[in-house]
């Protein structure tokens, strides 16, 4: 922490004399994302105004965070650069893994059984390489980072969706697939299209039954889960600043339900008293001493249409509790209009499960609120009439909880508490009965709710509202309950109301001691990493081999993909993810679920050796293994979609040498690239139907390849026919650096090796 501390220092003492320049080379009022933008420019001496939405630029973050699932692919990439340690501080949270089934104790032990090797792996490789390593149960990454790391004007990327939650703390923080983590540990640059920026200027204050979750489910409902993409939501005014730290960081978690690259809030008081309250102060001192630095212009928040891409105000005095969905974030619904929305869409209004906590609400204020509310049901002598589940973000969440009193009440309600990780959250919830698939409601302040995401059952109508919201609801029994207006039935027979929720946003005795995290030991350098070499789950990755230096000839056609391929085409999720660790087991899925140009089948392609029909993964198999390698065409925006780091890796495992495509979309273009598979668009995209099945493809004019060249293809037909015709491609010199050098992580091997 001391040798963090000294980073954040330098870096705020620097901060002065960069918004200095930045001010001079825009010469204009600057929004507080641009100052943490600029400030964090990869090359400084490329200091321009950039243009929002539009130019790509390469930036260099104070921070990675990676969770145990994408952590592991992550961190065997890292090792085949052979580094010693990471470029910058990260971490690794386990979370993901933990099933939420019979309540804290047993999960957890469960978990570290089914877990252990990923567990063993992960522990060892952040020892060795220097990362930060926060055991099962030590919480949610997203609040651990919250708890620990996050600061006012940092930027970090992590390789979890919900990053953003750090801009509670006043972070750009962004969550990205697991190859960007890679390039920032190694000291790469991490390109990001500049985002435009959308200001919002909260006003007012709260009041009664709403919370900061409220804020951020009306703006999903009116930017709906597009109307954030590619741009960085930024709140100001004096409704912002009475938000507490906590409340802001909810916020910015959601936000990633608009698509939103991230959200930010300026630094205010409750950022410095969160700081302090978490062991912090120093940092918080810091912090004030440049908040000048840390907020936007003033300029700018006077006359905000001026400066920010779209703008909006909410007054929090008006804002009343919302609740959202089913199937989707952005189905706003004022309490208020429930009833009126059940009846009229059917949904099903007997709520069967309610669950608070996560990483997006589990702040002291929001578990304080939650048991006010049950404190007083308690004492109106009501019963909570849904199960409840309490899913803490982290172990000093947990504890103080506990101490305070706070778990005591939720017992006495029936609320039976999960271990502190995502469990129910991300579809790790082995919910009895959820297999019958059964229609039915729940609610619960987490942040997603798509069909299938809590419990694996379509039919489970998952509504998001703030914690105090879904514990009223939980008592009451019904989603159409406004607690505001309506009475309930005591076991007295006596009509009562539930109060207005009480909380505190810190705890007032402080918080305790963090946790579960596993520092790096002083002499880690000399740890072995831990794979079982039997491991299904596990494999250590071999450096892809350098181009041999010539053009590629006798290349048979893998796959002629026709219409759509996403990621998802490519590299399948759900029960394949268990591989994610191990590059040949996962390479099973390559292109499983693409349509075969030539039969409109999946998964059914012709093996030219053999003349028979087979799955994708056993023909690549079977051409990496002669020694000749394969090419895939396809259509359109080929690799949309998630950017999963597996889509570009398992091509290469399998020996694909090229793609040709009529275009690409972009990430995964860049990932095939990093990987060293090349990567070409048709000049003229009718070329595409010119190849055929049975077609030896060779790739002409490696030896001149350099930004802006055009390479040739040519076809040598099964009729002994051949056709030629030029591709264009997107490389830069860095680029082709990579695909000479086999990879992008061979470059930094091949340094390594050097010094
Ligand atoms: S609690 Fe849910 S949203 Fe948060 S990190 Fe876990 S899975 Fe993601």
């Amino acid at each position: 922490m001391i040798q963090e501390f000294e980073k954040i220092k330098t870096f705020y003492d620097n901060l002065p004399e960069r918004i200095r320049r930045i001010k001079k080379n825009l010469n204009r009022p600057l929004t507080l994302s641009e100052k943490l933008l600029y400030s964090h420019l990869f090359d400084e001496s490329r200091l321009v105004s950039f243009n929002r939405g539009l130019d790509y630029v390469d930036f260099t973050p104070d921070r990675v965070a990676m969770q145990d699932a994408t952590a592991q692919m992550a961190l065997l990439q890292f090792m085949v650069t052979g580094k010693e340690s990471v470029s910058v501080p990260a971490s690794v949270h386990c979370d993901h893994l933990i099933t939420a089934r019979s309540g804290a104790d047993e999960d957890l032990k469960s978990a570290i059984k089914a877990n252990s090797e990923v567990y063993d792996f992960l522990s060892s490789a952040c020892n060795k390489y220097d990362i930060d390593f926060w055991e099962p149960g030590s919480g949610i990454i997203h609040q651990i980072i919250l708890e620990n790391y996050a600061f006012p004007g940092g930027m970090m990327i992590g390789a979890d969706s919900h990053t953003p939650n750090a801009g509670g703390l006043g972070m750009i923080a962004v969550g990205v697939g697991g190859a960007d983590a890679v390039d920032v540990m190694t000291g790469m640059s991490w390109e990001l299209k500049f985002p435009g920026i959308i200001g919002i200027k909260l006003t007012g204050k709260l009041n009664g039954w709403a919370s900061a979750k409220d804020v951020i489910l009306k703006i999903s409902g009116m930017l709906t889960v597009k109307g954030g993409t590619d741009h960085i939501i930024e709140y100001f005014g004096d409704g912002a600043e009475s938000l507490s730290c906590t409340g802001k960081a909810t916020v910015c978690n959601m936000g990633a339900e608009t698509g939103a690259t991230c959200s930010v809030f300026g630094f205010d008081n409750s950022m410095a008293e969160y700081l302090a309250a978490t062991g912090r102060k120093k940092v918080a001192d810091l912090a004030k001493k440049y908040s000048e630095y840390l907020t936007a212009d003033k300029a700018v928040c006077s006359d905000p249409g001026k400066y920010y891409d779209k703008y909006f105000e909410i007054d929090l005095s008006e804002l009343e509790p919302h609740i959202n969905g089913p199937f989707t974030p952005d189905r706003a619904t004022p309490v208020s209009l429930m009833k009126e929305e059940a009846e009229k869409n059917g949904w099903p209004v007997d709520v069967k499960t309610a669950l608070i906590g996560s990483c997006t609400n589990s702040s002291y204020e929001d578990i304080s609120r939650a048991a006010s509310v049950v404190r007083d049901a308690l004492s109106e002598k009501l019963v909570a009439r849904s199960e409840f589940k309490i899913t803490p973000g982290s172990e000093k969440i947990r504890a103080v909880a506990e101490r305070d009193g706070f778990m005591d009440l939720f017992s006495k309600i029936g609320g039976e508490v999960f271990a502190n990780a995502c469990g129910p959250c991300i579809g790790q919830w082995t919910r009895k009965g959820s297999d019958n698939k059964e229609v039915n409601t729940i609610i619960h302040s987490f942040n997603r709710n798509f069909a299938k995401r809590a419990d694996g059952n379509p039919n489970t109508h998952a509504f998001i509202a703030s914690p105090e919201i879904v514990t009223a609801i939980a008592i009451s029994g019904k989603l159409t309950f406004n607690p505001i207006t309506d009475k309930l039935i005591n076991s007295e027979g006596r009509e009562v109301r539930i109060p207005e929720p009480e909380g505190l946003s810190l705890p007032p005795k402080g918080f305790g001691i963090t946790e579960g995290c596993r520092k790096p030991e002083p002499n880690r350098k000399k740890q072995e990493i831990i794979i079982a070499t039997d491991s299904e789950r596990l494999q250590l990755l071999e450096p892809f081999k350098e181009w041999e230096g010539s053009d590629l000839y006798n290349l048979p056609l893998l796959i002629k993909v026709k219409g759509k391929c996403t990621t998802d085409h490519i590299s399948m999720a759900g029960f394949w993810l268990k591989y994610r660790g191990h590059l040949e087991n996962i390479s099973e899925n390559y292109m499983i679920g693409a349509i075969n140009y030539f039969n409109d089948q999946s998964n059914s392609i012709l093996n030219q050796l053999t003349g028979e029909y087979d799955p994708v993964p056993q023909v690549a198999r079977a051409y990496r293994n002669s020694g000749s390698g394969s090419v895939v065409a396809g259509e359109e925006n080929f690799g949309e979609g998630s950017s999963r780091e597996h889509a570009a890796m398992e091509p290469r495992f399998l020996g694909v040498r090229a793609v040709i495509v009529k275009s690409f979309a972009r990430i995964h273009e860049t990932n095939l690239k990093k990987q060293g598979v090349l990567t070409v668009t048709f000049a003229d995209n009718n070329d595409f139907y010119k190849i055929k099945e049975r077609d030896r493809i060779d790739i002409l004019g490696l030896n001149k390849f350099s930004p802006g060249s055009q390479l040739i293809v040519r076809l040598n037909h099964d009729d002994g026919t051949i056709e030629e015709f030029p591709v264009t491609h997107s490389y830069n010199e860095t680029q082709i650096k990579w695909f000479k050098a086999g990879s992008a992580l061979n470059i930094i091997r091949n340094a390594n090796k050097l010094t």
